[in-house]
């Protein structure tokens, strides 16, 4: 039997981190939905539909239609890379640029409903573990296993921080600090699906365990389910 595994939380929690590793154990596919918004939000950027960090709304509902979200897997990393409109995005994604513009379009209902239409087809052969804000919320309500994965404001900062470095970026700790409040406050106040943890969600409080530590408790968590 294969189940949907529905992994929610705020911005550098680490719940892309244990969607992937999770996958990877269970032989599952992952899908990094936070990828999706960014993709968007990259198109809008090089066809100059955002201009000065400003978003015209209509602008960007007339441009949904020419724009393909997909993934494709990579063998040499073991994971999946993220296409748009065919061409590998998958490092373009994750600058700082795109972080600080993804909310403001996340937003948007009409964005919303064509990617949780996507990532709900995505869904319908089970064997998927899918991250980001409103998976157990809206995307796979009926998701078998669900966790919200929060840690401490500066434990998130830190990690993105040093990430950010390893990538070559200069950025000082109060700047992504600040980056990830305003995500957060955006990806909670927003009407449209905010984040919010479901009902049935498992809260797995990372701030003290290592990556192995908070893999190891949700694959134990999984595999109950899945003898059940
Ligand atoms: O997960 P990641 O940080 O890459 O997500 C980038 C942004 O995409 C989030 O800050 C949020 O605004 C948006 N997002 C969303 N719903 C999701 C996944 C991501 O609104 N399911």
């Amino acid at each position: 039997m294969k189940i949907n595994i529905a992994i929610d939380g705020y911005s550098s929690c680490g719940k892309s981190t244990l969607a992937k590793l999770l996958s990877q154990k269970l032989a599952y596919n992952y899908i990094d939905t936070g990828a999706m918004y960014r993709s968007v939000t990259l198109y809008l950027v090089n066809e100059g539909l955002i201009k000065d960090g400003k978003i015209f709304k209509e602008t960007v509902i007339n441009a949904l239609d020419k724009i393909d979200v997909t993934f494709q897997f990579n063998s040499s990393k073991n994971q999946s890379d993220t296409y748009l409109n065919g061409v590998n995005v998958e490092d373009e994604i994750r600058s700082p640029e795109i972080s600080s513009l993804v909310s403001g379009i996340s937003q948007l209902r009409e964005v919303r409903q064509k990617l949780i239409s996507l990532q709900q087809k995505m869904g319908e052969g089970k064997g998927i573990v899918m991250d980001g804000r409103d998976i157990g919320t809206a995307v796979l309500p009926n998701a078998e296993v669900k966790f919200f994965v929060t840690a401490d404001l500066d434990v998130r900062s830190q990690r993105r921080y040093d990430e950010l470095k390893s990538k070559g970026y200069e950025y000082s700790f109060d700047k992504v600090k600040e980056n990830l409040l305003e995500r957060d406050h955006n990806d909670t106040h927003r009407e449209e699906n905010p984040l919010v943890q479901a009902e049935d969600a498992i809260l797995m409080d990372n701030t003290d365990l290592t990556i192995e530590e908070l893999v190891a408790k949700s694959y134990e968590i999984v595999q109950a389910k899945l003898t059940k």
